[in-house]
């Protein structure tokens, strides 16, 4: 069957991946061409005959190579990207062979059953109510979604109202957060029809405010949902939950939590006291696709009332089949159909096992404190922020020379950070989420950043 063109189209895939996987720890992060260079490589018009799928991934590997940043790089610390553990990938490829439309359980037995088990693997590796509703979602910012409406549905309905008629016919729903909430979180609230999020204060870490919070809930009347965050992108920083979640149960208002990657401190009893009270939430987004490193897309929708994420994502009509009185998988997201996206997370969890888990995130974050340690120590660089978790931002004395040394590391290649904004000054953010960054790795981000001081001249 060596010409059978599936086999022959993984084949060249399997082949391309493999040069790919085998280059990523060493080859510079940056690509080498940009969107313009890449789209000069690929023909503008739509070719009017056809080609040999393996032709295909040949010509398509073959053009995209330039342009791929080593995003999967021990060293990328941009944004907040985590790689892929093999399994994750692995069981990611099977997921595309197999094509099950993991909508509906019925239909799709085997992937409903491994999302199930996985879903009540991370329930107890998270210590989150073991009957939650748990979506596999496409990323923490649809996470947020599902979450945010399922809550909207919910305080409607606890305020004597019908969901089903519309905002317009219900009272306001007030939705408040931290003044540090991510865009994110404010897309989601946005989405779900509850505007931007009124803001409360919050500290020079980002943490919300709880005495502001209490003034403005107290100021206003109606239905409710309060977001809070576990995991500032720039500091790191959680939200005192126990205080925080106290003040809002105590005015009626739901409370979400946007951990698109703090939610995993959770898991690990080192860092308990960053997340202490989190579970008496009502819902909580996160992302696998981050600090679990399994490959895009991949986040998870918790509702601690799963009826109530039920009622306001579930779709009923004569042609879909009923799971008769059980939940199914698109009665926690937003999508009806949608790929078996909880297959890989369950590998990975496989894979590692508890322990593996509470070993990856402890390790990401002592590894953000290494690094912070090492920038500090270089003349003329300071870290802006406390590193509780895993982001580190760090700068210098001069704006430009900020800029300048985020500029001459992506340029370099040896390591990729973000550049960014904060506390009124420019920062590089290091957000330290692979699995596979290493003490060598730290070690040699540390040298980069010595090397890149010197270049532009940096001192105290
Ligand atoms: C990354 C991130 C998001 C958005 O997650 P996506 O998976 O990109 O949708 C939301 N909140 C926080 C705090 C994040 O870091």
């Amino acid at each position: 069957m060596t010409d059978d063109p599936y086999r022959r189209a993984l084949d060249a895939a399997h082949g391309h991946a493999m040069r790919w996987l085998e280059t990523l720890p060493e080859r510079p992060i940056r690509p080498a061409l940009d969107v313009d260079g890449v789209l000069a490589r690929l023909d503008p018009d739509l070719p009017e005959s056809g080609r040999d799928p393996a032709d295909v991934i040949d010509e398509l590997a073959d053009a995209a190579e330039p342009g791929l940043i080593a995003m999967g790089s021990p060293r990328f610390y941009g944004f907040v990207i985590g790689g892929a553990y093999p399994s994750a990938m692995a069981a990611d490829w099977l997921v595309s062979a197999w094509d099950q439309n993991t909508g509906s359980r019925q239909p799709t037995p085997a992937t409903a059953a491994f999302e199930e088990t996985a879903g009540r693997w991370l329930l107890d590796l998270l210590h989150l109510p073991a009957d939650s509703g748990l979506g596999f979602a496409t990323g923490a910012t649809s996470a947020n979604l599902a979450c945010l409406v399922a809550a909207r549905d919910a305080v409607i309905r606890r305020d004597g109202g019908d969901p089903a008629s519309g905002l317009s016919a219900s009272r306001p729903v007030r939705f408040l957060a931290g003044g540090a909430v991510h865009i994110s979180a404010v897309l989601a609230g946005r989405m779900a029809g509850l505007g931007a999020p009124e803001t409360v204060g919050s500290d020079d870490q980002g943490r919300i405010d709880v005495a502001g919070l209490r003034c403005a809930l107290a100021a206003g009347e109606g239905p409710a949902v309060v977001s809070l965050q576990a995991g500032d992108v720039h500091s790191g920083a959680f939200d005192d939950f126990t205080a925080a979640i106290d003040v809002a149960h105590e005015a009626g208002a739901w409370v979400h939590v946007d951990g698109a990657f703090g939610l995993w401190a959770c898991a690990v009893p080192r860092l308990q006291g960053l997340v202490a009270g989190i579970e008496r939430a009502d819902s909580w987004a996160t992302d696998a696709h981050k600090t679990l490193n399994v490959p895009y897309d991949c986040g998870l929708a918790i509702v601690r009332d799963a009826a109530a994420m039920t009622a306001a994502l579930g779709p009923q009509a004569a042609y879909l089949p009923d799971a008769g009185g059980v939940a199914d998988p698109w009665d926690r997201v937003v999508e009806m159909s949608r790929r078996g996206r909880g297959v890989p997370v369950w590998a990975v969890l496989r894979e590692l096992g508890r322990s593996g888990v509470v070993d990856l995130v402890d390790r990401l974050a002592r590894s953000a404190a290494e690094l912070a340690e090492g920038f500090a120590a270089i003349d003329g660089v300071e870290i802006l922020n406390d590193v509780v978790f895993t982001q580190v931002c760090l700068a210098t004395a001069d704006d430009a020379a900020t800029e300048a040394l985020g500029e001459w590391l992506r340029d370099e290649g040896t390591v990729w950070a973000s550049s960014s904004r904060w506390q009124g000054r420019a920062v590089v953010r290091f957000s330290v989420s692979n699995h596979a960054t290493s003490a060598n790795d730290v070690e040699r981000t540390i040298d980069a950043v010595h090397r890149g001081a010197a270049a532009i001249g940096i001192r105290s």
